[in-house]
């Protein structure tokens, strides 16, 4: 079990994924919370019963599983509905981040949580890395990747901190304004980091 883990955060399309790829490589078990945020609301599962009793079947697809965009057109500019569904998942999704994370076996794990900061989520977690790139070169990325504009990305930007504000939380930056090969480099270094500290940890 992984008792120390590793809160990987950082803005849309700042290279977050990118980066728990390549720790993934080096064997770290990865916890990415959009993945156990999707799994909370699938079909049979209290929370999408709950969604569907409060909007109708109408969130819901042909095959029965919940119609995300549908959802978040409804709560998008909404702030109560917003809450409600925070209010809702956000302790679901903790307690099941919570639940993997003592499942993973690797020396640490690597908790991958693109709000950790903004939902003040830090408790859960040993060190903060954060992801880091020029917000230009994350709004040409993310809209290349979503096929969306870059007015769109600006949109979702502007609910997020900024990248001042994110980097005065982090213990660890990577830098992700150059070649992806220049990743791997950055990683490998904090990985072995890591593995000192997570053993410090295990016998402390
Ligand atoms: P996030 O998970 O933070 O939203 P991603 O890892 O998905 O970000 O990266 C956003 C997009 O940018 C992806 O299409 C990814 O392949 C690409 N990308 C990531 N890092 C680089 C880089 N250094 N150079 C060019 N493209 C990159």
């Amino acid at each position: 079990m992984s008792r120390f883990i590793v809160g990987l955060t950082g803005g849309i399309g700042s290279g977050k994924t990118t980066v728990a790829n390549l720790f993934a490589e080096q064997g770290v078990d990865i916890i990415d919370a959009d993945i156990v945020a999707r799994e909370v609301v699938m079909p049979g599962t209290p929370g999408l019963k709950a969604i569907c009793i409060r909007y109708g079947e109408k969130v819901l697809l042909d095959d029965g599983s919940l119609d995300r965009k549908q959802l978040r057109n409804l709560v998008f500019s909404d702030t109560e509905e917003k809450q409600w569904l925070d209010n809702l998942l956000h302790p679901q999704i903790r307690q099941r981040m919570i639940e993997r994370c003592a499942q993973a076996t690797s020396c640490y794990a690597i908790l991958v949580v693109p709000l950790l900061l903004e939902n003040d989520m830090t408790g859960m977690v040993n060190r903060v890395l954060v992801v880091d790139t020029s917000e230009s070169l994350q709004q040409q990325r993310t809209a290349q990747r979503d096929n969306v504009s870059l007015a769109q990305v600006d949109q979702i930007m502007a609910t997020q901190l900024t990248r001042q504000q994110r980097l005065s939380h982090a213990d660890d930056v990577i830098h992700n304004d150059a070649k992806p090969d220049k990743l791997k480099e950055q990683v490998n270094k904090l990985h072995q980091q890591y593995l000192i500290l997570a053993k410090k940890d295990a016998k402390a």
